[in-house]
């Protein structure tokens, strides 16, 4: 177990069709299958780092993106001190069921806090590459977070990981549309190759083609990630149960499971939090030793329909005279979460809160007006999370947002006009088509609280956070349609310890 090779094995593997071990014949699972293509080709990943673990994953796949067509596999995975595995912690079986379309999901415990771990899958006679984790800290004097959002595979090469992996983060957040449902409307460098996916295998078929682009895979090999989902990731501007087609929500509701379903089968994120009586729950807390805090929201799921649209339809609009949108018992969060944030947030104790979310916080008023689908369309719930980052117990309130293709530094005011009570930084895609300039030229001029936006990169933003500061670097790729675009800093902030509010500083190189 220790000399698993994976070169030698797949080569073994595909010449000879050699199965897993006899005992998982005894049990029941798949053995003695020889495997055409590389099972683990969608590659590892790792997530939600704690004090003494993380979960790692994989999923197994047949040839050319397919579900492999086999029942219950035996799959081995290996923890390591060390990236040559001389020095293996754990190791493990586990059935990977084709319920769940072969996907690994496991999680770890009983770790050193605050280092890092390398880990191995071995399936169908096949090593899967190498990931490397990390637990979280027991002190931290700093931390390294890449933020990204918003990758759509027909209009942009993914190159900005390279940057990413390059900076060695210690987290990689991903805040949502990780996958495009609907093909790109402008130029494209690649095809989805199918049709917008309706069902489960529908929407497997898509993440795998996701997970076939290289730079991709390796930034989930090289450290944990921390996601959260969008629309894209269920069908544009869906919001709970209205859709864009405004078809029945029993309809769509089947759909939208097995969107969630497919999310869950390809992301590290740990089954003991999914698998609630009430449904999929993705909010959750991650603790970074004694330096942050990082509340997870899923403003998706549980939202209320964007204001004055029919009903059943999900779209953002632009409205200039809806008052709805002030209307009190509109929620983004759901009652359910709402209150565990609260509670969260009432507990704080460490000296950075930074809140991992969807879409704009900060106000934009418009010409035309404000965007319903961000929280400018709910109005009574951005006051009463606001109001939940004032408390005392919150030290410094960041806000990490991402869906507008474009980045955007906030001063977040609890009233307009008034002071900044939290930071918010959006960040670009990581690739797709970028926002309109025309509908932003004078959000800036009409805006006061906002400090910065950038409308002509994709890109992700790289945040430094020490007990007395946090920077953001916003990192610009040059062209995502190049291959071989270059990143660059496109701009710099800090917030200080106890002064809420961006202070522009150098860009970096
Ligand atoms: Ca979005």
């Amino acid at each position: 177990m220790s000399n698993w090779s994976r070169r030698s094995l797949i080569i073994a593997a595909a010449a000879a069709g050699i199965g897993l071990a006899r005992h998982a014949a005894a049990q029941g699972l798949e053995t003695g299958r020889s495997v055409a293509a590389d099972p683990f080709a969608l590659g590892v990943a790792s997530g939600d780092p704690s004090l003494d673990g993380f979960v790692i994953w994989t999923r197994l796949i047949g040839s050319a993106g397919e579900a492999l067509d086999a029942p219950a596999v035996p799959v081995a995975y290996e923890i390591a001190a060390d990236d040559s595995f001389k020095r293996i912690v754990r190791t493990g079986r586990i059935a990977a069921s084709p319920r769940l379309g072969h996907s690994v999901h496991v999680e770890v415990a009983g770790l050193e806090p605050g280092r890092p771990y390398w880990y191995r899958f071995q399936a169908l006679g096949v090593v899967s590459p190498t990931g490397r984790a990390v637990t979280a800290p027991r002190r931290a004097v700093s931390a390294r977070i890449a933020v990204t959002a918003c990758q759509h595979y027909e209009s942009a090469w993914f190159s900005g990981y390279r940057d990413m992996i390059a900076a060695q983060p210690d987290l990689i957040v991903q805040l949502g549309d990780y996958i495009y449902e609907s093909a790109a409307t402008g130029a494209k460098v690649r095809s989805f190759g199918a049709p917008e996916p309706t069902d489960l295998a529908g929407y497997r078929r898509h993440y795998a083609l996701y997970k076939s682009d290289a730079d991709l895979r390796a930034a989930h090999a090289a450290a944990p990630w921390i996601v959260t989902w969008d629309d894209h990731e269920v069908q544009n501007d869906y919001a709970d149960l209205a859709n864009i087609r405004a078809v029945d929500p029993a309809v769509f509701s089947r759909r939208r499971a097995a969107a969630y379903q497919a999310y869950f089968e390809h992301m590290p994120v740990r089954p003991s939090r999914w698998a609630g009586p009430a449904g999929p729950r993705l909010y959750r807390s991650i603790g970074w030793g004694d330096l942050f805090t990082m509340p997870v929201l899923d403003g998706r799921q549980h939202r209320s329909g964007q204001a004055c649209n029919p009903e059943r339809l999900g779209l953002n609009r632009m409205v200039a005279d809806c008052s709805l949108i002030d209307a009190p018992e509109r929620t983004m969060l759901g009652a359910t979460q709402e209150a565990w944030l609260s509670q969260t947030l009432t507990a704080e104790r460490r000296p950075w809160t930074i809140i991992a979310q969807q879409t704009v916080v900060a106000p934009i008023s418009l010409p035309g007006g404000v965007m319903t689908d961000q929280w400018d369309g709910y109005s009574a719930a951005r006051a009463r999370l606001l109001t939940d980052l004032s408390r005392p117990a919150v030290r410094n309130a960041v806000i990490l947002s991402g869906d507008i293709h474009s980045f955007w530094v906030n001063d977040v005011p609890r009233d307009r006009g008034g002071p900044p009570v939290a930071t918010e930084f959006v960040t670009s895609c990581l690739g797709g088509s970028l926002a309109s300039k025309a509908r932003f030229s004078q959000a800036r001029a009409r805006n006061q609280h906002i400090r910065f936006n950038g409308l002509d990169n994709a890109g992700y933003v790289l945040i430094e956070v020490t007990p007395k500061t946090l920077t953001a670097d916003l990192r610009a790729i040059s062209d995502a349609a190049d291959p071989a675009a270059r990143v660059t800093s496109l701009a710099r902030f800090v917030v200080e310890d106890g002064r809420p509010g961006a202070k522009n500083v150098a860009a970096a190189s």
